[in-house]
């Protein structure tokens, strides 16, 4: 079925107006275009979905039906399917937002061969209504394809895990015809088999791509005054640009948000509190909005592919590395210099660690829960390059990037050994002297020989461990004890936190565990600032001069219109980076303006002569 109107490569060009297909995709498209199955992972922002309708276009016009597209939020359907439009790709969504009316109208445009792509959730999937849509266009041989997004949701293991796409395991046994490509950015390896079992995915071709994601910049600053270094953060590197800032409380959500909003920051809070309307609100709003800072708890981003996000930062720590992967990687879809920040301290250990010891869970779920705390921990605490330690813990070898905070900056390191030794046996002593335990804001009191009311009361000037580490500062002191319980050496219990010793302390104790912490930095503030601009307002992507810059920006006002008039987003009509090509390289034909990446044939016959006269006019206006 080569023809040209069927070949990949021309479907590529023609409808999305890109010139090659990227890592990847190419092999994926040419698998599955063939009938193949196919489990595809793929780090955020890698280009899955060009995966599916790639071939799902070469599938319609080869005459093999529809692609059914199963994705798990309703929310998000809208601007897929809006893009798809707007590259003149026949794609709709069936789901509960619509009226009886809307749906049927949908359902026989599906019988009638009208549609390309058709968005669904799980749950509307497995209705026997729909079902029995499904069997009848299975009998014509009208099924193209199923495509699962986002497909982690399958495993109990992964962090988004939904009931409804257990179910999906009949799409293979009642249309055992009908290839299936299943979709994740989730790389880990228990993740992975548990998808191809779930979803019967054995006979699959696996791709698996490197999950690096070098235009983003990964910083992992001490927590100091966390607000402030926020804010420093927002204000050196991101004005004017689009972020989201993570907390873990609800609270702690609506606090940020309305303390940025008083410092002149657009920040809106969104967590699974607010009610629904509210927060479908919220979301159109950083999607269609420019410069909006979304403060959230973890509610907030699956599926949110908005390409221009710059930056994301963590004022409390995830649980775990593929959290933390997964939420930074929201940043900088469009591949342009982005940045992954986040502030961590001791208190953020001591949560993490009682969250788990206190969950209802089994002990073996909270061991391999801690273990993978551990993994982040020691990310947070490394001094050497954090993205070789990302993709070493997805099982990717690699070398030293330049582009994050370590290798940008080394920091400086101390050895900690001897102090690491000071204070646990300070914590041997006041066991042997009355069995009682301590906090860590009192074990620091003894170490440097303070004199308080609790120092007193239990006679604690009498220990001989009493004052043998007053040459290290309290910043110091709990950068060890963070480190120590970071590598499992102490631990937190109950209410207040007190600490003891667990059955590797001993090792540190008899001097046989090397301990190398980072010296912590004088100024909290990040000073790899180079993705900054210090100005306020938001820059063009690429450098244009004085001219050019004039043109982005009438582009940029004629593409706010064209949005509006949609409704859709402004990327969905032209991502900022297509502008930014437009009005660099000047096409004065529409044959020149065709040659731009992601200038298709539909928005060539749409926009062209609009783009062309938006150029003009920006520059007779220019003089
Ligand atoms: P994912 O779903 O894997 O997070 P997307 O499919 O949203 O990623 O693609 C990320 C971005 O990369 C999109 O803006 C898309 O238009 C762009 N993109 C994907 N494939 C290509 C390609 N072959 N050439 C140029 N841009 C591409
Ligand atoms: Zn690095």
């Amino acid at each position: 079925m080569v023809s040209s109107d069927t070949a990949p490569l021309n479907v590529l060009q023609q409808v999305f107006g890109y010139s090659a297909f990227r890592g990847a995709q190419g092999e994926v498209v040419a698998h599955v275009v063939s009938g193949g199955d196919a489990l595809v992972l793929m780090p955020t922002g890698g280009g899955k979905s060009l995966c599916y309708q790639v071939p799902a276009i070469v599938r319609q016009r080869a005459g093999l039906g529809v692609t059914i597209v199963v994705s798990p939020l309703i929310a998000l359907m809208h601007d897929q399917v809006g893009a798809l439009d707007e590259a003149g790709v026949a794609a709709t969504f069936l789901n509960s937002t619509q009226s009886f009316d809307e749906a049927l109208a949908i359902e026989r445009d599906l019988r009638e061969g009208r549609i390309t792509l058709l968005y669904v959730a799980p749950e509307r999937l497995t209705t026997s209504r729909f079902l029995g849509l499904l069997d009848m266009l299975y009998e014509q041989q009208k099924l193209a394809l199923f495509a699962i997004d986002e497909a982690h949701c399958v495993s109990q293991w992964g962090h988004d895990f939904r009931e409804n796409y257990l179910a999906l395991n009949l799409l293979h046994e009642r249309y055992p015809q009908v290839p299936r490509v299943a979709l994740t950015a989730t790389a880990d390896e228990l993740t992975r088999q548990d998808i191809i079992t779930r979803l019967q995915l054995q006979d699959a071709r696996v791709f698996i791509s490197s999950f690096d994601r070098p235009n983003i910049r990964y910083q992992i600053a001490e927590k100091g005054d966390a607000r402030k270094q926020l804010i420093a953060f927002i204000q050196d590197e991101h004005a004017g640009d689009a972020g989201i800032v993570y907390c873990q409380s609800r609270k702690k959500v609506e606090d940020t948000a309305a303390w940025l909003s008083t410092q002149g920051i657009s920040a809106l809070p969104y967590h699974a509190g607010l009610d629904a309307k509210l927060r479908q609100h919220t979301q159109d709003r950083f999607l269609r909005e420019e410069g909006i800072v979304m403060v959230a708890t973890i509610a907030f981003g699956m599926g949110i592919d908005k390409p221009d996000v710059r930056f994301v930062a963590h004022l409390d720590l995830p649980k775990n590395i593929e959290g933390y992967y997964q939420e930074t990687g929201r940043a900088g879809r469009d591949g342009l210099p982005s940045n992954a920040w986040m502030a961590y301290g001791l208190a953020d250990v001591v949560n993490q660690r009682r969250m788990i010891d206190e969950s209802p869970a089994h002990e073996e779920f909270k061991r391999n829960q801690r273990a993978k705390l551990d993994a982040l921990l020691a990310l947070a605490e490394a001094h050497d390059c954090r993205r070789t330690r990302l993709l070493d813990y997805f099982g990717e070898p690699s070398t030293p990037c330049g582009n994050c905070d370590n290798c940008i900056s080394p920091p400086a390191t101390w050895d900690a050994t001897e102090a690491a030794r000071k204070a646990l046996s300070c914590i041997f002593r006041f066991h042997q002297q009355g069995g009682q335990r301590f906090g860590g804001g009192h074990l620091i009191d003894v170490l440097r020989g303070k004199q308080t009311d609790k120092v007193t009361q239990y006679a604690h000037t009498t220990l001989s461990t009493y004052g043998i580490g007053a040459d290290l500062s309290e910043v110091q002191w709990r950068a060890v004890l963070r480190q120590l319980i970071a590598l499992g050496h102490l631990q937190t219990e109950g209410e207040y936190n007190t600490l003891e010793l667990t059955e590797s302390a001993r090792a540190v104790l008899k001097g046989e565990v090397q301990l190398l912490l980072r010296q912590p930095s004088e100024s909290t503030r990040s000073k790899s600032g180079s993705a900054g601009r210090g100005s306020k307002g938001k820059a063009p992507p690429i450098a244009l001069d004085a001219a050019a810059t004039i043109r982005y920006n009438a582009l940029k006002a004629w593409r706010a219109e064209v949005a509006k008039e949609h409704n859709v987003p402004a990327y969905v009509v032209f991502h900022d980076a297509v502008l930014a090509e437009m009005a660099d390289c000047e096409p004065q034909t529409l044959a020149d303006l065709r040659q731009i990446n992601g200038v298709g044939e539909k928005k060539l016959e749409a926009y062209g002569t609009q783009i062309l006269r938006a150029l003009d006019m920006a520059d007779s206006s220019a003089g």
